[in-house]
């Protein structure tokens, strides 16, 4: 077994520079009524306001940044319907090279839409019949691009800690800091700028309880694979966690905590009543905890990742009037 070379805070500090001028520095926001209800000094960090919407740009743009002259000529390709593909396919309009994105045929009109906006080719497959893992690497082979996955590869994790860097950076050590889990792209970047810059912080990834597989990975120690959990939060619904993020989450988070879809509408609608942002189920994740937790964060400083604002306006509406 070869071993992997994991990221370090290095890597982080490395993609802050690259994304100097392309990525926002996302608003830490606070809601008073929050604060007393929690009897916490709650800071969220934005990246709902982040350029298309979510977290996601900061990996993207980081790995595309490493690609050699000649990975560039050949472009980029990667599977996803959710966000992946759009922070993917902006960031390949930045730099000046081609992405193609592959993604199901029943992906919503309007995700594909807005990747193929960015100037992205849509490749399309049957998700029932067809491996698009299978696709993009037949892809990737057959003309020269490099397949970027994710969240399981360094430059994309490194990427994702920059959101954490820049909070804290701006707030100061936190005593606890929760993060969204699918992947754990964006929970070992968090991680690696946490360990560095406020070594003490309790640091919590926070999953849908429908696909609890990082939680269960965490306490036993070995990578669990689910089938793709049924929950509102699209962007977590990964299978399993990955061969990099996996270790840095073992070694350097506190523990995985999780959400009810019921949890997560809760503080979607706290965040559209109570501060006026939109934020996608996903994003909701690190509050719907910390409505849990109550009287563990009294007196604390206390850091919210919100990860992402991409949701359909009319499903929005659905699940907030339910
Ligand atoms: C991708 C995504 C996540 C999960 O990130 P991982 O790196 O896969 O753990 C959380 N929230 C949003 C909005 C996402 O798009």
């Amino acid at each position: 077994m070869t071993t992997l070379q994991l990221p370090t805070y290095a890597d982080v500090e490395a993609a802050a520079k690259r994304l100097e001028g392309y990525a926002n520095r996302t608003p830490v926001n606070t809601s008073r009524t929050l604060n007393e209800r929690l009897g916490a000094e709650v800071f969220f960090k934005c990246e709902n306001f982040q350029r298309m919407g979510a977290f996601k740009f900061r990996g993207a743009f980081n790995a595309l940044s490493k690609f050699t002259p000649e990975q560039r000529k050949g472009g980029v390709v990667a599977f996803s319907s959710g966000n992946h593909a759009q922070g993917i396919a902006l960031s390949a309009k930045l730099l000046g090279m081609p992405a193609t994105i592959v993604m199901p045929q029943d992906a919503p009109a309007l995700k594909v839409a807005a990747t193929k906006g960015y100037g992205a080719s849509v490749v399309m497959y049957d998700r029932y019949k067809e491996d698009r893992e299978a696709i993009g690497r037949d892809l990737a082979q057959k003309h020269g691009m490099t397949l970027i996955p994710p969240y399981d590869h360094p430059d994309v994790m490194a990427g994702q800690g920059t959101a954490a860097k820049e909070l804290f950076e701006e707030v100061g050590p936190l005593d606890v800091l929760l993060a969204p889990l699918g992947g754990g792209g964006l929970l070992s970047g968090t991680a690696l700028a946490t360990r560095a810059l406020a070594p003490q912080c309790q640091l919590y990834g926070v999953e849908p309880e429908a696909g609890n597989d990082g939680q269960q990975s965490f306490r036993s120690g070995s990578i669990l694979h689910i089938d793709t959990p049924k929950t509102i939060a699209d962007g977590a619904q990964t299978q399993h966690l990955g061969n990099y993020t996996f270790p840095i989450i073992q070694r350097d988070v506190n523990d995985i905590l999780t959400a009810t879809d019921a949890q997560l509408v809760e503080a979607m609608r706290f965040f559209a009543e109570r501060m006026k942002m939109i934020v996608e189920p996903t994003g909701a994740l690190g509050l719907a905890a910390a409505l849990q937790m109550k009287d563990q964060l009294k007196g604390k400083r206390v850091g919210i990742i919100i990860s992402g604002g991409n949701v359909d306006i009319s499903w929005f509406c659905e699940l907030l009037g339910r």
